[in-house]
């Protein structure tokens, strides 16, 4: 087995972990990015549509930049957020984000005049090239620079496991490659979690393959407090058929370079929504959709996987086909939103809550375990936040590197991951296939901790994924036992992450007695700032978990009310 050594190891190669491997190095810091798909091409930073949060770049008036930063804590995060880490990241995404981007190369669509192309409004976006498009150039411009930067890659690679010294602080990392299937271990002073938000963890998910939960499941087995992991964000308007193109959208924001939005219709043909008219920030926080679809599904005119539709109809074709790419790779689906509304449907997206992460310097409960991006829990994801968790991440290390120490091999656990990564690809019960174990996960998620749940639907979530643990997952059968690129055996280590994540996302779920933005209980239907404006932390314990709640400052921006009915609440 290969043993390497570094300084830091990242794991994950989106937005978040190479910017973290790029500013580390810069640093002088040794770096390993270990990665599960390709860097830079795997993951949701790909899939980034519009480069949101303005900066002096898009010309934003003090106003602009206000209600930027309200959208951010307010519309984006429902107040779970550290507002003066808000703040700090605004201030760098104005002043170091957009004009480093640029100098590197990254083309922010210009219109015929030279003039950079925004969504007007309120609030501002751009994209690189495209509105729809933007992740593939902008993480293109990623990878090279991390190549450019001779830092070295372990691509194709899965992080199983976290391994720590005897005072628990961690001290490397577990790798098993999915082409060769051979293991590897990386010693280092730390190791940066960058493994993104999103689990696909539920049957509708804006998620990739890749994408099992693994950060959270591996920083909770090391220790790690987890944070608001309930607070689950969906996108409202995914093409509903076939379900592999759940993953195409049809925003409702604001069209760049346009006035105009897409509009969502019931299966009545009624409008409910259109971004410019029903939207106080006319800009797309998924929550204000959300709520009205919700409305729509209590009247029998929608449901969470259908029977609604949005498109561009109302609107000169000229405007989409300019700047988005809601024309040309729509046609060639045999679809156009410009002619009529398309069938849509929910899809789970972000996840707000993470990793507990102290927002100065990125670290996490665990010493020597820090964590940059979506698997964070300290804000919801975009682009730009990621990408300045990368600097913190780094600036954080940089400060504390003489106090980290060399990693050192911790051989029984080497071993014994060896051994539970071996008997998983041995797995030869009678039972479901890791990728029927992963579905029917999913379909639990999707039914009973979906959009709406309460406290009967969450208990009976527990009562299956029990279930699944005790009775599903030592009866899997992996039918190919090769390691060569064997994707079955990819699944069964994941699926174990994905009931792990689950698990601990349906208690979060109970804990917290409120509905909020897009979190939703039908048995406690109130937001209530009165007691849960507030992170709701859970820590591991010696038989389990508890849970603590900590009120969050509100510096900059106060809710105006104790409780009311989150259906009444605009974000
Ligand atoms: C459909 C869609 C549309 C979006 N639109 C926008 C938008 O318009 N604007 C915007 O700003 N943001 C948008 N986002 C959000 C944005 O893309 C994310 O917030 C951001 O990219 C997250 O970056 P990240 O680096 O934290 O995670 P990711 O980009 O998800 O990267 C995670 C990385 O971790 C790796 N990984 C996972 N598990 C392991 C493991 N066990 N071992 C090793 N590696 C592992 C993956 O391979 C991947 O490289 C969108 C996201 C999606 C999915």
């Amino acid at each position: 087995m290969q043993i390497l050594t570094t300084d830091v190891v990242v794991v994950g190669g989106g937005a978040a972990g190479c910017y973290a491997a790029l500013e580390l190095t810069r640093k002088h810091i040794d770096t390993i990015i270990v990665c599960k798909g390709l860097v830079g091409k795997s993951g949701a930073s790909l899939f980034a549509g519009n480069l949101v949060l303005g900066g002096g770049l898009l010309g934003n008036t003090p106003e602009q930049a206000r209600n930027t930063a309200e959208f951010l804590i307010k519309y984006h995060n429902q107040y779970l957020i550290d507002q003066n880490w808000a703040k700090r990241c605004g201030q760098w995404i104005e002043s170091v984000y957009y004009p480093e981007l640029e100098a590197a190369g990254l083309y922010f669509r210009r219109d015929d005049d030279g003039n950079v192309v925004v969504s007007p409004g309120k609030i501002r976006s751009v994209a690189a090239n495209v509105q729809g498009n933007s992740g593939v150039p902008f993480m293109d411009l990623r990878r090279k620079q991390v190549i450019k930067a001779g830092i070295r890659r372990l691509e194709e690679t899965i992080v199983t496991s976290l391994l720590r010294r005897e005072d628990g602080s961690v001290c490397g990392v577990f790798t098993v490659n999915c082409l060769t299937g051979e293991y590897a271990v990386v010693l280092a002073r730390a190791v940066v979690l960058a493994t993104g938000y999103s689990d696909r963890l539920h049957k509708r998910s804006t998620g990739t393959r890749e994408m099992s939960g693994d950060g959270l499941a591996m920083a909770w087995r090391a220790g790690a407090s987890l944070v608001n992991l309930e607070m689950q964000w969906w996108h409202t308007n995914d093409v509903a058929h076939p379900p592999t193109w759940q993953r195409v959208q049809i925003y409702p924001n604001p069209v760049l370079g346009s006035e105009h939005s897409a509009r969502m219709v019931n299966s009545a043909g009624e409008e409910f929504f259109n971004q410019q008219v029903d939207d106080p920030m006319a800009f797309g926080p998924y929550t204000v959709q959300l709520k009205r679809l919700v409305k729509q599904v209590h009247a029998g005119k929608a449901r969470f996987d259908g029977g609604y539709f949005a498109g561009f109809d109302h609107i000169d074709p000229r405007e989409i086909d300019a700047y988005t790419t809601y024309g040309k790779p729509f046609y060639q689906l045999g679809l156009d939103p410009r002619q009529g509304p398309i069938e849509t449907a929910v899809t789970a997206h972000y996840r707000q809550g993470g990793i507990l992460v102290d927002t100065a310097n990125m670290r996490s409960s665990v010493p020597g375990l820090y964590v940059a991006g979506g698997v964070g829990g300290h804000s919801n994801g975009l682009i730009a936040l990621v990408t300045f968790d990368g600097k913190c991440v780094a600036d954080g290390i940089a400060a504390e590197i003489g106090g980290l120490h060399p990693g050192t091999l911790p051989d029984e656990q080497v071993e014994l991951e060896r051994r539970r990564i071996d008997s998983l690809l041995a797995s030869n019960g009678e039972g479901l296939a890791p990728v029927q174990v992963k579905e029917e996960i999913r379909r639990v998620m999707w039914e009973k901790a979906g959009v709406e749940k309460n406290h009967a639907s969450l208990t009976g979530a527990l009562e299956d994924l029990d279930r699944i643990r005790t009775c599903v997952l030592p009866n899997m059968r992996v039918k190919n036992h090769t390691r060569v690129a064997n994707y079955e055996w990819v699944d069964a280590i994941d699926v174990h992450n994905m009931v792990d994540v689950a698990e601990l996302i349906v208690h979060s779920s109970i804990e917290r007695r409120e509905s909020r933005g897009p979190f939703m209980r039908t048995d406690f239907p109130e937001t209530d700032n009165e007691n849960w404006l507030a992170a709701n932390i859970m820590i591991k314990t010696d038989n389990g978990f508890r849970f603590e709640q900590v009120p969050y400052d509100l510096p900059f921006f106060q809710p105006d009310f104790a409780r009311r009915d989150n259906m009444a609440v605009p974000w």
